[in-house]
Protein backbone atom coordinates (compact mmCIF):
# COMPACT_ATOMS: atom_id res chain seq x y z
CA UNK A 1 0.00 0.00 0.00
CA UNK A 2 0.71 3.49 -0.26
CA UNK A 3 1.46 3.95 3.43
CA UNK A 4 3.94 1.02 3.31
CA UNK A 5 1.94 -1.14 5.99
CA UNK A 6 2.11 -4.17 4.06
CA UNK A 7 5.98 -4.00 3.98
CA UNK A 8 6.19 -3.19 7.71
CA UNK A 9 4.13 -6.28 8.17
CA UNK A 10 6.22 -8.09 5.84
CA UNK A 11 9.69 -7.44 7.72
CA UNK A 12 7.59 -8.21 11.08
CA UNK A 13 7.21 -11.82 9.57
CA UNK A 14 10.77 -12.30 8.33
CA UNK A 15 12.09 -11.02 11.45
CA UNK A 16 10.04 -13.27 13.12
CA UNK A 17 10.68 -16.87 10.84
CA UNK A 18 14.56 -16.03 11.69
CA UNK A 19 13.72 -15.55 15.76
CA UNK A 20 11.43 -18.83 15.75
CA UNK A 21 14.23 -20.59 14.28
CA UNK A 22 17.56 -18.88 15.85
CA UNK A 23 15.81 -20.38 19.13
CA UNK A 24 14.46 -23.57 18.46
CA UNK A 25 17.62 -24.70 16.27
CA UNK A 26 19.23 -26.73 18.63
CA UNK A 27 16.16 -28.46 19.92
CA UNK A 28 14.49 -28.69 16.55
CA UNK A 29 15.49 -32.27 15.42
CA UNK A 30 14.12 -33.64 19.13
CA UNK A 31 10.94 -31.52 18.89
CA UNK A 32 10.18 -32.77 15.41
CA UNK A 33 10.40 -36.29 16.83
CA UNK A 34 8.32 -35.17 19.85
CA UNK A 35 5.72 -33.41 18.14
CA UNK A 36 4.99 -36.04 14.72
CA UNK A 37 6.01 -38.77 17.24
CA UNK A 38 8.32 -39.52 14.43
CA UNK A 39 6.33 -39.59 11.54
CA UNK A 40 8.16 -36.39 10.14
CA UNK A 41 10.64 -39.37 9.22
CA UNK A 42 8.18 -41.28 7.19
CA UNK A 43 7.05 -38.16 5.47
CA UNK A 44 10.64 -37.19 4.54
CA UNK A 45 11.19 -41.26 3.61
CA UNK A 46 8.29 -40.81 1.03
CA UNK A 47 9.50 -37.96 -0.30
CA UNK A 48 12.41 -39.54 -1.47
CA UNK A 49 11.03 -42.15 -2.67
CA UNK A 50 8.74 -40.38 -4.64
CA UNK A 51 11.85 -38.31 -6.00
CA UNK A 52 13.53 -41.76 -6.79
CA UNK A 53 17.14 -39.40 -7.91
CA UNK A 54 19.79 -41.90 -9.31
CA UNK A 55 23.46 -41.38 -9.55
CA UNK A 56 24.81 -37.88 -10.51
CA UNK A 57 21.79 -36.04 -9.72
CA UNK A 58 21.93 -32.72 -8.43
CA UNK A 59 19.53 -31.70 -5.45
CA UNK A 60 18.74 -28.28 -4.10
CA UNK A 61 17.53 -28.07 -0.90
CA UNK A 62 15.46 -24.77 -0.19
CA UNK A 63 14.84 -24.07 3.52
CA UNK A 64 16.59 -27.20 4.50
CA UNK A 65 17.42 -26.57 8.08
CA UNK A 66 19.33 -29.41 9.43
CA UNK A 67 19.75 -31.34 6.46
CA UNK A 68 17.50 -34.58 6.75
CA UNK A 69 16.10 -34.22 3.31
CA UNK A 70 19.95 -33.78 1.67
CA UNK A 71 20.76 -36.70 4.46
CA UNK A 72 18.33 -38.86 3.10
CA UNK A 73 19.26 -37.97 -0.67
CA UNK A 74 22.58 -38.87 -0.65
CA UNK A 75 21.80 -42.37 1.10
CA UNK A 76 19.40 -43.02 -1.08
CA UNK A 77 22.12 -42.34 -3.95
CA UNK A 78 24.77 -44.57 -2.36
CA UNK A 79 22.21 -47.77 -2.48
CA UNK A 80 21.44 -47.26 -5.30
CA UNK A 81 25.55 -47.33 -6.53
CA UNK A 82 25.59 -50.05 -4.47
CA UNK A 83 22.92 -52.01 -5.88
CA UNK A 84 24.23 -51.23 -9.21
CA UNK A 85 27.90 -52.19 -8.43
CA UNK A 86 26.62 -55.96 -6.75
CA UNK A 87 24.87 -56.08 -10.31
CA UNK A 88 27.81 -55.01 -11.93
CA UNK A 89 29.65 -57.92 -10.50
CA UNK A 90 27.21 -60.58 -11.01
CA UNK A 91 27.38 -59.91 -14.61
CA UNK A 92 30.40 -59.59 -15.14
CA UNK A 93 30.58 -63.47 -14.03
CA UNK A 94 27.43 -64.66 -15.91
CA UNK A 95 25.99 -61.39 -18.23
CA UNK A 96 22.46 -61.92 -19.04
CA UNK A 97 20.76 -59.34 -21.32
CA UNK A 98 19.44 -57.77 -18.74
CA UNK A 99 22.42 -56.99 -16.93
CA UNK A 100 24.45 -55.60 -20.15
CA UNK A 101 21.21 -53.38 -21.04
CA UNK A 102 21.25 -51.72 -17.12
CA UNK A 103 25.12 -51.39 -17.10
CA UNK A 104 26.30 -49.27 -14.41
CA UNK A 105 29.04 -47.50 -15.99
CA UNK A 106 28.50 -45.46 -19.05
CA UNK A 107 29.68 -45.89 -22.46
CA UNK A 108 33.15 -44.70 -21.81
CA UNK A 109 33.58 -46.51 -19.07
CA UNK A 110 33.26 -44.22 -16.34
CA UNK A 111 31.33 -44.05 -13.46
CA UNK A 112 28.87 -41.33 -13.41
CA UNK A 113 29.32 -38.25 -12.08
CA UNK A 114 29.11 -37.69 -7.80
CA UNK A 115 26.12 -36.61 -6.91
CA UNK A 116 25.28 -33.40 -5.11
CA UNK A 117 22.87 -31.79 -2.46
CA UNK A 118 22.99 -28.29 -1.65
CA UNK A 119 21.41 -27.50 1.82
CA UNK A 120 20.49 -24.08 1.74
CA UNK A 121 18.56 -22.01 4.50
CA UNK A 122 18.06 -18.31 5.56
CA UNK A 123 18.92 -19.22 9.61
CA UNK A 124 22.58 -19.55 10.54
CA UNK A 125 22.12 -21.29 13.57
CA UNK A 126 20.21 -24.21 11.57
CA UNK A 127 22.96 -24.91 9.29
CA UNK A 128 25.46 -24.95 12.07
CA UNK A 129 23.24 -27.68 13.79
CA UNK A 130 23.13 -29.42 10.42
CA UNK A 131 26.72 -29.13 9.57
CA UNK A 132 27.62 -30.98 13.18
CA UNK A 133 25.17 -33.54 12.40
CA UNK A 134 26.38 -34.40 8.45
CA UNK A 135 30.37 -34.36 11.04
CA UNK A 136 28.52 -36.60 13.10
CA UNK A 137 27.21 -39.41 10.82
CA UNK A 138 30.59 -38.67 8.74
CA UNK A 139 29.37 -37.77 5.79
CA UNK A 140 31.51 -35.06 3.76
CA UNK A 141 31.62 -35.82 -0.25
CA UNK A 142 28.67 -34.20 -2.35
CA UNK A 143 27.58 -31.98 0.34
CA UNK A 144 27.09 -28.12 0.48
CA UNK A 145 25.81 -25.29 3.55
CA UNK A 146 24.88 -22.13 2.07
CA UNK A 147 22.62 -19.33 3.73
CA UNK A 148 20.37 -18.10 1.42
CA UNK A 149 17.02 -16.73 1.12
CA UNK A 150 14.27 -18.75 -1.47
CA UNK A 151 13.09 -15.80 -2.72
CA UNK A 152 16.43 -14.53 -3.84
CA UNK A 153 18.74 -17.62 -4.24
CA UNK A 154 22.59 -17.31 -4.49
CA UNK A 155 22.62 -19.35 -7.61
CA UNK A 156 22.71 -19.28 -11.43
CA UNK A 157 19.82 -20.28 -13.95
CA UNK A 158 19.52 -24.10 -14.47
CA UNK A 159 21.61 -25.31 -12.22
CA UNK A 160 19.75 -28.59 -10.37
CA UNK A 161 17.77 -31.14 -11.21
CA UNK A 162 15.90 -31.83 -8.53
CA UNK A 163 14.37 -28.52 -5.96
CA UNK A 164 13.22 -30.19 -2.67
CA UNK A 165 11.85 -28.02 0.40
CA UNK A 166 10.31 -29.45 3.33
CA UNK A 167 8.13 -27.65 5.81
CA UNK A 168 9.68 -24.68 4.68
CA UNK A 169 7.38 -23.04 2.12
CA UNK A 170 5.43 -21.49 4.69
CA UNK A 171 7.61 -19.59 6.10
CA UNK A 172 8.68 -17.94 3.42
CA UNK A 173 6.79 -14.33 3.23
CA UNK A 174 6.20 -14.21 -0.87
CA UNK A 175 5.48 -17.64 -1.85
CA UNK A 176 5.09 -16.85 -5.38
CA UNK A 177 8.70 -15.35 -5.53
CA UNK A 178 10.21 -18.35 -3.79
CA UNK A 179 8.32 -20.22 -6.58
CA UNK A 180 9.33 -18.50 -9.68
CA UNK A 181 13.12 -18.60 -7.80
CA UNK A 182 12.89 -22.62 -7.94
CA UNK A 183 11.60 -22.41 -11.52
CA UNK A 184 14.81 -20.41 -12.20
CA UNK A 185 17.12 -22.67 -10.87
CA UNK A 186 16.10 -26.00 -11.96
CA UNK A 187 16.91 -27.35 -15.30
CA UNK A 188 14.84 -27.73 -18.10
CA UNK A 189 13.43 -31.40 -17.03
CA UNK A 190 13.96 -30.45 -13.25
CA UNK A 191 11.67 -31.42 -10.88
CA UNK A 192 10.01 -29.66 -8.34
CA UNK A 193 8.84 -30.89 -5.06
CA UNK A 194 8.00 -29.68 -1.86
CA UNK A 195 6.35 -31.24 1.57
CA UNK A 196 4.17 -28.90 3.36
CA UNK A 197 1.48 -29.28 6.20
CA UNK A 198 -2.23 -28.77 4.61
CA UNK A 199 -5.72 -29.47 4.93
CA UNK A 200 -7.01 -32.26 6.61
CA UNK A 201 -10.68 -33.09 5.55
CA UNK A 202 -11.89 -36.12 7.13
CA UNK A 203 -13.84 -34.37 10.14
CA UNK A 204 -13.09 -36.48 13.04
CA UNK A 205 -8.95 -36.64 12.01
CA UNK A 206 -9.64 -32.80 11.46
CA UNK A 207 -10.93 -32.49 15.41
CA UNK A 208 -8.17 -34.13 16.69
CA UNK A 209 -5.53 -32.81 14.99
CA UNK A 210 -6.82 -29.45 15.88
CA UNK A 211 -7.28 -30.09 19.02
CA UNK A 212 -3.63 -31.56 19.43
CA UNK A 213 -1.81 -29.12 17.78
CA UNK A 214 -3.68 -25.80 19.90
CA UNK A 215 -3.30 -27.47 22.57
CA UNK A 216 -0.35 -30.18 22.96
CA UNK A 217 2.37 -28.28 20.84
CA UNK A 218 2.66 -25.39 22.37
CA UNK A 219 3.16 -27.24 25.95
CA UNK A 220 5.68 -29.44 24.56
CA UNK A 221 7.55 -26.39 22.76
CA UNK A 222 7.82 -25.20 26.51
CA UNK A 223 8.31 -28.31 28.06
CA UNK A 224 10.84 -29.74 25.48
CA UNK A 225 12.50 -26.07 24.43
CA UNK A 226 10.99 -23.61 26.80
CA UNK A 227 9.66 -21.42 24.24
CA UNK A 228 5.55 -21.52 23.62
CA UNK A 229 5.36 -19.18 21.13
CA UNK A 230 7.93 -20.29 18.74
CA UNK A 231 5.49 -23.14 18.14
CA UNK A 232 2.51 -21.28 18.78
CA UNK A 233 3.44 -19.60 15.70
CA UNK A 234 4.80 -22.79 13.90
CA UNK A 235 1.07 -23.90 14.41
CA UNK A 236 -0.65 -20.60 13.57
CA UNK A 237 1.43 -20.25 9.88
CA UNK A 238 0.32 -24.23 9.13
CA UNK A 239 -3.83 -23.02 9.38
CA UNK A 240 -2.69 -19.44 7.05
CA UNK A 241 -0.92 -22.08 4.43
CA UNK A 242 -3.12 -22.51 1.45
CA UNK A 243 -4.76 -26.36 0.52
CA UNK A 244 -4.15 -28.53 -1.61
CA UNK A 245 -5.69 -27.72 -4.90
CA UNK A 246 -4.31 -23.97 -4.02
CA UNK A 247 -0.92 -24.21 -3.99
CA UNK A 248 -0.88 -26.43 -7.02
CA UNK A 249 -2.23 -23.48 -8.70
CA UNK A 250 0.25 -21.28 -7.65
CA UNK A 251 2.87 -24.21 -8.67
CA UNK A 252 1.14 -23.95 -11.93
CA UNK A 253 1.32 -19.69 -11.93
CA UNK A 254 4.61 -19.79 -11.59
CA UNK A 255 5.55 -22.21 -15.23
CA UNK A 256 5.43 -25.84 -13.89
CA UNK A 257 4.07 -28.78 -15.15
CA UNK A 258 2.49 -31.88 -14.72
CA UNK A 259 1.51 -30.35 -11.11
CA UNK A 260 0.13 -33.30 -8.95
CA UNK A 261 -0.16 -33.74 -5.08
CA UNK A 262 -0.33 -36.78 -2.61
CA UNK A 263 -1.75 -36.50 0.55
CA UNK A 264 0.06 -37.99 3.89
CA UNK A 265 -1.33 -38.81 7.03
CA UNK A 266 -5.10 -37.46 5.51
CA UNK A 267 -3.66 -34.40 4.62
CA UNK A 268 -2.02 -33.62 7.32
CA UNK A 269 1.10 -33.12 4.74
CA UNK A 270 0.96 -32.95 1.33
CA UNK A 271 3.24 -33.55 -1.15
CA UNK A 272 3.53 -31.59 -4.49
CA UNK A 273 5.56 -31.77 -7.06
CA UNK A 274 6.01 -30.18 -10.90
CA UNK A 275 8.22 -30.38 -13.48
CA UNK A 276 9.79 -27.44 -15.78
CA UNK A 277 10.08 -27.88 -19.07
N1 LIG B 1 13.52 -28.76 5.75
C1 LIG B 1 13.87 -28.98 7.13
C2 LIG B 1 13.11 -30.15 7.68
O1 LIG B 1 12.19 -30.63 6.99
O2 LIG B 1 13.42 -30.63 8.76
C3 LIG B 1 13.64 -27.72 7.98
C4 LIG B 1 12.24 -27.20 8.02
S1 LIG B 1 11.99 -25.91 9.18
C5 LIG B 1 10.36 -26.21 9.74
C6 LIG B 1 11.82 -24.47 8.21
C7 LIG B 1 13.13 -23.86 7.74
O3 LIG B 1 12.83 -22.80 6.81
C8 LIG B 1 13.95 -23.20 8.83
O4 LIG B 1 15.22 -23.77 8.88
C9 LIG B 1 14.01 -21.72 8.43
O5 LIG B 1 15.21 -21.07 8.76
C10 LIG B 1 13.84 -21.83 6.94
N2 LIG B 1 13.41 -20.59 6.26
C11 LIG B 1 12.44 -19.75 6.63
N3 LIG B 1 12.33 -18.73 5.76
C12 LIG B 1 13.24 -18.95 4.78
C13 LIG B 1 13.60 -18.26 3.59
N4 LIG B 1 12.99 -17.15 3.23
N5 LIG B 1 14.58 -18.78 2.83
C14 LIG B 1 15.20 -19.92 3.19
N6 LIG B 1 14.91 -20.61 4.30
C15 LIG B 1 13.93 -20.14 5.09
Amino acid sequence: THFGFETVQEEEKAKRVYQVFENVAQKYDVMNDAMSLGVHRLWKDILLHAMNPQPGARLLDVAGGTGDIAFRFLEYIKSQEDKMRKREARSMQTPSWQDISTNYLNEQGEEPKESTAVVCDINKEMLKVGKQKADSMGIVSGLSWVAGDAEELPFGDDEFDIYTIAFGIRNVTHIEQALQEAHRVLKPGGRFMCLEFSKVSNPLLSTIYDTYSFQVIPVLGEVIAGDWKSYQYLVESIRKFPDQEDFKGMIEDAGFYCVSFHNLTGGIVALHSGFKL
